[in-house]
């Protein structure tokens, strides 16, 4: 048996001790590989994927597509006596990490390279994900809740127009997604109703078993209003926050994930009830962004997306405007960096900036999804050794200008995070954590 993954993960808990948990680690480097599951016994209660808005799968075959696999995990305990970590499943048929049924010690398991890892927790099934609404609609389908049940995700429109102009960003498959979910799925809709939304909500709200504490408001760019009726983007969002605030306010944080917007439209969400506003950035380097996310390019601009983000700040208020990046891919073929360091440097010149403005940037780490363009081009992961560097960096300009913990992304530091697509909140320095 090769050990070529397990040494190297080893490697990198060993040169970060002190400066990084392995938790953090191990958890980077299952998002960038991705993860397989050998067996789930059919009995085995759990909350299974959603295909909320994105596959985040590295293969999103018929294969994978029909079976259950669970939203998240959590790893806990073996070798490197691990705090609970949670973490959101990718499914890759070829990742060196896969879960298994041990029968030695009645658990779940993971291993690297064939060797033991950690103990597997499946994330667990809520009572509301069983429920239908009274029009008969799946509260799972219309409201998910991810991050171990931190967070409701409501994807009220499931595809991207920027993919109609063939100028999608070229990690994401979203639309791809939603053919795919579509032919096993005859209720999966592109554009959920807010009553629908409401009735899931009622379920979710009145429930004994709900840990939600945020949901988020998002789906795709719209930039065709024709086919939205007239509506532009803000028109379409703001009525979604509309009613959810006015039925729920105060029940959870609102935020909202949609494009950037001038101040008029800015103070529109935030008077529909937005408390935290995220604007997706991707990626930082002026050339990359351009190739990476030419819909974004062309119907907004770099300049002007920067120069929205920083104005947000006046409209929502300090380290209420959190975009995200996709850590990694500006090291994507053919355009991106050849090597580590250039990319560390590119990234932290993006957060520095933002992070001096009281913007909080945060990263969800990069997996190649196929059916995305540059998952196409038959792009790897990112390194490890990236992922690593990235964490210190966050962290390093996080402290340097004294940032609080971003709201809306549960609890912070090693043995608490929910936030389950990066390790930036595994990796807070929280001091009844350590
Ligand atoms: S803006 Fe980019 S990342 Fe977001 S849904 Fe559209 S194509 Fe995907």
């Amino acid at each position: 048996m090769k050990r070529k993954n397990i040494d190297e993960l080893e490697s990198f808990i060993k040169k970060f001790e002190g400066e990084l948990p392995p938790e953090a680690i191990l958890k980077e480097d299952i998002l960038r590989q991705g993860i397989f599951f050998e067996e789930i016994p059919r009995d085995e209660k759990f909350s299974g994927k959603s295909y909320f808005i994105f596959s985040f799968n590295i293969d999103n075959d018929r294969d994978v597509i029909s079976a259950k696999f669970p939203e998240e995990i959590a790893v806990i305990n073996g070798p490197y006596d691990l705090r609970k970590t949670i973490i959101s499943v990718r499914i890759n048929k070829c990742s060196p990490y896969r879960v298994g049924y041990s029968k030695e010690s009645g658990k779940f398991v993971l291993t690297l390279d064939g060797i033991y890892v950690a103990d597997v927790v499946f994330s667990p099934e809520k009572s509301y994900m069983l429920e239908k609404t009274p029009s008969g609609k799946s509260v799972r389908d219309i409201a998910p809740t991810i991050e171990w049940g931190y967070l409701i995700y409501l994807a009220v429109f499931r595809m991207c127009q920027y993919f109609e102009v063939k100028e999608e960003c070229g990690f994401c498959d979203m639309n791809s997604n939603y053919l795919n979910q579509k032919k096993h799925n005859k209720n999966y809709s592109a554009v959920k109703s807010i009553e629908d939304i409401i009735e899931a909500l009622e379920i979710i709200g009145s429930s004994n078993d709900s840990t939600a504490g945020a949901y988020t408001l998002t789906g795709g760019s719209i930039i065709d209003e024709i086919k939205f009726k007239g509506d532009s983007e803000v028109d379409f969002y703001v009525r979604f926050l509309e009613r959810v605030e006015d039925k729920f306010k105060g029940r959870w944080l609102s935020k909202v994930v949609v494009q950037a917007h001038d101040r008029k439209n800015l103070k529109r969400l935030k008077d529909a009830g937005a408390s935290i506003y995220h604007t997706n950035f991707e990626v930082w380097d002026e050339a990359l962004f351009e190739k990476i996310c030419p819909g974004k390019s062309r119907f907004i601009g770099r300049n002007e997306w920067i120069r929205r983000i920083v104005d947000a700040v006046s409209v929502f208020g300090e380290y209420r405007v959190i975009p995200n990046f996709v850590g990694g891919v500006e090291l994507s073929r053919p355009f991106g960096f050849d090597n580590i360091d250039d990319a560390i440097n590119s990234t932290s010149e993006g957060l520095e900036f933002f992070m001096s403005r009281k913007v909080i940037p945060r990263y969800t780490t990069w997996c190649p999804e196929k059916t995305s363009a540059l998952g196409k081009l038959g792009n790897k992961p990112a390194p490890l050794e990236y992922y690593a560097r990235l964490l210190i960096k966050w962290h390093e300009l996080h402290d340097k200008y004294n940032l609080p913990v971003p709201e809306g992304y549960g609890e912070a530091g090693p043995g608490k995070a929910e936030f389950s697509v990066s390790a930036f909140m595994d990796a807070f320095k929280v001091p009844s954590a350590v």
